[in-house]
């Protein structure tokens, strides 16, 4: 007959479930099912192991032929809890009912395993009773149970209680501190963390990393930053943290010039950061740096997980190059619902619509499910080619086929739909009968309709009732100036413009991007900061003057300072989107496609403009602004070799 010992290995040695339960019906063949020394690894690999199957452990622990023993019990509840599933909690009551059935004592190990349940769940009520039942048991100065304590009430939101187990601790360890600190942290209290962690007499790698994570996760980039430097040892998490945090919060260059760094002192990057490194790279329109990932990947022969494939796809879609994008998508071995959304909202940013809602009823076809995502891309796509019915089509089909309750993002879109339809009291409408409440972006939309179809009254309305209801945000007044002022309102429109300079609301500066040998550089409206200004403002005269030639006319319509005509001409004459056209020109090979990527939407003279530039100077232009791409490309050629010689210097 076989040993105890030797079924203990045997357990250990499982990898499967199916494994698992051919060597316990050896052991009950064998007849060893009783003595708990035997018992204790079938219960261990059943609710512990991830191969294992925690209902198998809740099955046999109800069995009468079951050794009672604590260590069994406080096995299936620490599965339980760790397992995290909806019924953890109440699985866990009933084995702790079961316990008190049987007399055995819960010991501090069935304490630490219960709170992590209550912690899962939330259940702060029960959390609260089982920490009377601990001090009634005397159990409040082991450490274990004292951090999980002050876990629970940290996880809970209860950081006053939190702090008082804390407090009244006569030993506290590095858990203690980190739990207590990523409590405040959880409830961005970033002070208080800040603290408690200049307070920790010892820290480890966890406390650093958890402290960086809040920082960033609160947008304290700046503050996190100088936590990173002054870090005694960053790993992989460290880099991971600070680079997607910069990723995420809008701050792309920092992201790369990090990445760069991290490079330098040979730190591997792991997958979480290429993908954070590609949204930086998309972004910023760095074709060249997405490229750089891209070719890094294949060459360490990093597994192309989904996530990765989407942030590739969405890099080249997004830095113009949806042919790229659609290579990477066409290679990807598993395509799941991430890599197609990101094809499909790549495809209908790059004005291949139709593309876009074909690959959509491919992926359905595939039986892959869209999600919500997939949705905001499809309405897009509907939008920008004024396919209002099949628009509306989907956006029923979300809920009623997909069970998708369209959420603000949706309801923007579709007004967006409508409005560029033209379709504006239509969009009213159904803004009135949306079951949840319009946000300004909703407001913004029609607004931006309003003008672009010129309905003065509805634009009126609905630009005072969006100022009124955040006045900080310089756009809205723009666009209501502008509607007045097209309706040959001056007075309203200079009234709108005292407005925004009384309550000192500042335009966000237009600043466009454009990446040149690897250099991402940066342009904002007249500004003579680059090195090279001088040159650029040069050139671009020269540019405007050979337009001319081409039948260029300055469009003054978005202007509506009370200005002669000459100058409107020149406040948008130095657009941030011409400047970067500009020094693409000077310092690019000719032929080369140039890829600007804009803040807010171009104007439309910049439009009309780059569109001569690309048919006059035979260059391939995409333009990038907040919502879509706008790609130049004229067949017709017409060179002015003069000006090409004098360009390439
Ligand atoms: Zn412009």
């Amino acid at each position: 007959m076989a040993t105890t010992f030797s079924f203990t290995s045997l357990f250990h040695k499982c990898k499967s479930m199916k494994q698992f339960k051919q060597a316990h019906t050896q052991l009950i063949i064998n007849g060893l099912t009783h003595p708990p020394p035997s018992f204790r690894p079938v219960i261990s690999f059943s609710a512990l192991d991830p191969s294992g199957d925690i209902d198998y452990a809740l099955l046999l622990l109800f069995q009468p032929s079951t050794p009672p023993t604590i260590f069994i019990f406080n096995t299936v509840i620490r599965g339980l809890a760790r397992a995290n599933r909806p019924d953890s909690l109440s699985g866990s009551l009933l084995v702790f009912d079961r316990m008190v059935e049987l007399n055995l004592t819960p010991n501090n190990f069935t304490f630490t395993f219960l709170f992590q349940a209550c912690s899962n769940s939330a259940a702060f009520d029960l959390g609260r009773q089982f920490h009377s039942m601990v001090v009634k048991n005397s159990f409040e100065n082991d450490v274990f149970v004292r951090n999980s304590i002050i876990q629970f009430y940290s996880v809970s939101g209860k950081l006053d209680d939190a702090k008082l187990v804390f407090d009244e601790s006569a030993e506290l360890d590095v858990v203690s501190w980190n739990s207590l600190i990523n409590g405040y942290l959880r409830n961005g209290n970033i002070l208080e963390a800040l603290n408690l962690f200049r307070k920790m007499p010892h820290r480890n790698d966890i406390s650093w990393n958890s402290l960086l994570g809040g920082l960033v996760k609160f947008n304290y980039l700046d503050e996190a930053y100088r936590v990173f430097m002054e870090m005694p040892s960053r790993n992989l998490v460290s880099w991971v943290v600070m680079v997607s945090g910069y990723a995420q919060h809008n701050r792309p260059k920092e992201a790369l010039v990090l990445f760069r760094e991290m490079q330098a002192l040979d730190q591997k990057p792991n997958s979480a950061i290429l993908v954070s490194v590609l949204s930086a790279c998309s972004q910023l329109g760095a074709l060249d740096h997405g490229n750089w990932v891209h070719s890094y990947i294949l060459k360490k022969h990093m597994n192309i997980d989904s996530i990765l494939s989407a942030a590739l796809i969405d890099m080249y879609a997004k830095c113009g190059s949806i042919n790229l994008a659609m290579q990477v998508f066409s290679s990807s071995r598993k395509k799941d619902v991430s890599t197609y959304t990101a094809a499909i909202s790549g495809l209908a940013m790059n004005g291949q619509s139709n593309e876009a809602l074909q690959l959509f009823e491919q992926m359905k076809g595939e039986g892959i499910s869209p999600d919500s995502i997939s949705y905001i891309a499809v309405l897009c796509a509907c939008s920008h080619i004024g396919c209002v019915e099949k628009g509306f089509r989907y956006f029923d089909s979300m809920l009623e086929v997909h069970g998708i309750r369209p959420k603000l993002d949706h309801y923007a879109c579709t007004v967006d739909l409508l409005g560029r339809a033209g379709l504006l009291d239509d969009a009213e409408k159904f803004i009135a009968s949306m079951p949840i409440k319009p946000d300004d972006i909703i407001w913004g939309a029609l607004l931006s309709a309003c003008r672009v179809h010129g309905n003065a009254e509805m634009g009126q309305r609905v630009g005072n009732l969006l100022i009124e209801s955040d006045q900080t945000h310089d756009g809205r007044y723009v666009v209501l100036s502008n509607i007045y002022a097209e309706s040959m309102k001056r007075e309203e429109a200079e009234e709108v413009r005292k407005a925004m300079r009384r309550r000192k609301i500042n335009r966000v500066p237009g600043c466009s991007l454009i990446e040149v040998d690897g250099v991402v550089h940066e342009f904002f409206a007249g500004d003579r900061s680059h090195e090279k200004a001088d040159k650029i403002y040069l050139v671009w005269q020269e540019i405007v003057r050979e337009l001319k030639n081409f039948g260029y006319k300055a469009e003054t319509r978005g202007v509506v300072f009370d200005v002669e005509e000459e100058e409107k001409e020149a406040i948008i004459g130095y657009h941030s989107e011409k400047l970067a056209v500009a020094f693409g020109l000077i310092c690019t090979k000719p032929g080369s496609m140039l890829r600007i990527v804009k803040n807010i939407r171009i104007c439309n003279d910049c439009h009309s403009a780059i569109k001569l530039v690309s048919k006059v100077f035979k260059r391939k232009i995409a333009v990038r602004d907040r919502k879509r791409f706008h790609h130049f490309e004229e067949g017709v050629l017409l060179l002015h070799g003069l000006l090409v010689t004098k360009l390439n210097f």
